[in-house]
């Protein structure tokens, strides 16, 4: 592998990245965007290299029993057969302690044979005591006090290792969610120690930590931004780092969303209207929108993939090329889909049982079993939906995700999903696949017929799997909210599930009655007619979903937005291409 340390002129931070799907080091749409934008930055030879934490223990392996109760267990994974150990090290003060942290490199390579190197932090070494041992083993593990060291091995260790590895050119650091905000504190931290500076921090050294800095935040409720109380923070942190973060205007709890929004030069949320949404968070803070993308080659199944080769032929370096789609026949469409679709039928029958039927109308739900997604929106009226399943159907859905393993309500969310598919037992087939991951999110996003999208808005910043759904596509039924409100064309791209995003907000009556009551008139009215009778205008909106939504709700799209707007390196990379 060459050594580029001195090209890289971008250090992209985050807690999870999903970067081989037989590497559990991501939880969900957080570390696969990641993941999909570090693949993007290979492909187009941004120089690039990123930092996150190694996750020895993996985000878990999901049980299942009959009833649907969810059990977690570690994931042994090996992590020699995907990374390799670099020989630097450094330390990092945690608790008065000096934790020792050492690093794995992954290497992702891009279309045009660039490539991207990743370090993965880790903390189990010898000269650590057993608790910091563990640091790098869970994603989102247990208690304040964990995560807390963890986003101080990520934010200061990781800045400390980039250093160590002699990466001296870096002009941008991009923090991907609060979770990397203490690398604010690593650069001031240096600054500081150059200039030998004992009480405060002058305003002029923040000015140029913050002209180094890119923040995206992707939590569009108060709640989901990472907090600690001051006396957690003065224990683990010690007095002079708490002084500096006082300076920085933290007189109460640590917040990291604002020590991150304090330190960046560029701000922004994943949506359009996520932009907006954590601009009335922060209202001190202008804050820019990139929407999300996700990374074709990625997630095309293979049958596309073959398709795409053969009339696109330069999609896989050129994503926007996913435009001309509408040069690719209905019958091509059609049959690189029941290719896919057959492919989906056959994994779930062999796993489930369920019975499924490659004719029948098929509905995909798949995501993090959390609250706010409404996984059980659906069988809201169960009555109601069987019959729109007998008059106009049939219909089966398939549906796939783990809950938090603290996560009670997500728990019971599963289980009740589990209650229901017994209760619609010979009305409509419904299928639970277990151990949702990057392989399982490819097969069943290119594999069913409609993508169904029912989060409570405005709590989707932006959600990413109706758009892997959409470069195979397949069309969204959608509730307007994060990127469906860019995304979605009635009749054309897919359908809303109300007409406008205020239609379900009057304060009569209840959001999910409401919004299962128009999810129910769009099937009834325009999907299952649309599937069933009018296959050639089904295959249309498939068409228009690769073209119109493929070809920008990519990373490349992305990457290129990140570079204009918040890096601002275009003139600098170019000179050096
Ligand atoms: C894409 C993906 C997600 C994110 O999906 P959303 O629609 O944003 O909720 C989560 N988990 C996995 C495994 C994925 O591949």
């Amino acid at each position: 592998m060459t050594d580029r340390t001195d090209d890289a002129l971008v250090a992209y931070f985050s807690m999870e990245i999903g970067l081989d799907p037989n590497m559990p080091t991501y939880a969900g749409g957080l570390g696969v965007l990641a993941g999909d934008t570090i693949r993007s930055a290979a492909d187009l030879e941004i120089p690039m290299v990123a930092v996150t934490l190694l996750h020895r223990r993996g985000y878990f392996h999901q049980w299942l029993d009959e009833q649907g109760w969810q059990r977690e267990e570690p994931v042994a994974w090996p992590i020699n057969d995907f990374c390799k150990p670099v020989p630097q090290r450094v330390t990092v003060d945690i608790e008065n302690r000096t934790v020792h942290v050492a690093a794995w490199q992954f290497c992702v390579r891009g279309e045009s044979g660039g490539e991207t190197s990743v370090y993965l932090l880790d903390t189990d070494l010898p000269e650590n005591q057993p608790w910091d041992r563990t640091l790098t083993d869970q994603l989102y593990g247990d208690g304040d006090s964990y995560r807390l060291c963890q986003e101080v091995v990520l934010g200061i260790g990781g800045y400390r290792l980039l250093r160590a590895l002699g990466y001296s050119h870096i002009r941008r650091f991009h923090m991907n969610e609060g979770h990397a905000a203490l690398l604010v504190l690593a650069l001031l931290e240096e600054k500081l120690a150059s200039r030998s500076y004992e009480q405060g921090v002058p305003a002029d050294l923040i000015d140029a930590v913050r002209e180094q800095c890119v923040f995206t935040t992707h939590t569009p409720v108060p709640a989901g931004h990472d907090q600690f109380p001051p006396d957690l923070a003065q224990r683990v942190l010690g007095d002079r780092r708490c002084a500096w973060l006082r300076a920085c205007g933290h007189d109460q709890s640590v917040n990291m969303t604002e020590l991150a929004l304090h330190g960046s030069r560029f701000v922004n949320g994943v949506a359009m209207k996520h932009g907006e949404v954590s601009h009335n968070l922060f209202p001190g803070y202008p804050i820019h929108s990139i929407t999300n993308g996700v990374h074709a080659v990625t997630w095309a199944a293979p049958s596309f993939q073959t398709l795409y080769d053969r009339y696109l032929p330069d999609w896989r370096r050129d994503h926007l090329s996913l435009r001309y789609a509408i040069k690719i026949s209905a019958q091509e469409i059609w049959g690189a889909h029941s290719t896919a679709k057959q492919t989906l039928v056959d994994y779930v029958n062999r796993e489930t049982n369920a019975g499924l039927d490659r004719d029948v109308l098929t509905i995909g739900f798949a995501r993090r079993a959390a609250a706010y997604k409404r996984g059980t929106l659906i069988f809201h009226d169960i009555e109601r939906l069987a019959a729109i399943a007998q008059r106009g159907g049939p219909l089966q859905i398939i549906f796939s995700g783990k809950a938090h393993p603290r996560d009670q309500d997500g728990k019971t969310l599963i289980h009740r999903i589990h209650e229901l598919r017994d209760a619609l037992r010979g009305t409509i087939r419904v299928a639970y696949l277990t151990n949702y991951d990057m392989t399982l999110a490819k097969l069943l996003c290119a594999g069913v017929d409609v993508w169904l999208n029912t989060p409570l808005p405005p709590m989707e910043a932006s959600g990413t799997s109706g758009m892997k759904a959409a470069v195979n596509g397949v069309p969204s039924l959608s509730v307007l909210d994060g990127w469906w409100i860019e995304g979605h064309v009635e009749d054309v791209t897919g359908w809303s599930i109300g007409d406008r995003v205020e239609s379900c907000m009057e304060p009569s009556g209840s959001m999910d009655a409401c919004h299962a009551a128009a999810l129910y008139d769009k099937l009834e009215q325009k999907v299952m007619p649309c599937f069933y009778k009018d296959r050639e205008g089904f295959v249309e909106i498939m068409r228009q979903a690769i073209a119109l939504n493929g070809g920008f709700f990519n990373t490349q799209r992305m990457m290129t937005q990140y570079l204009h707007n918040a890096y601002r390196l275009v003139g600098e990379y170019v000179r050096r291409g």
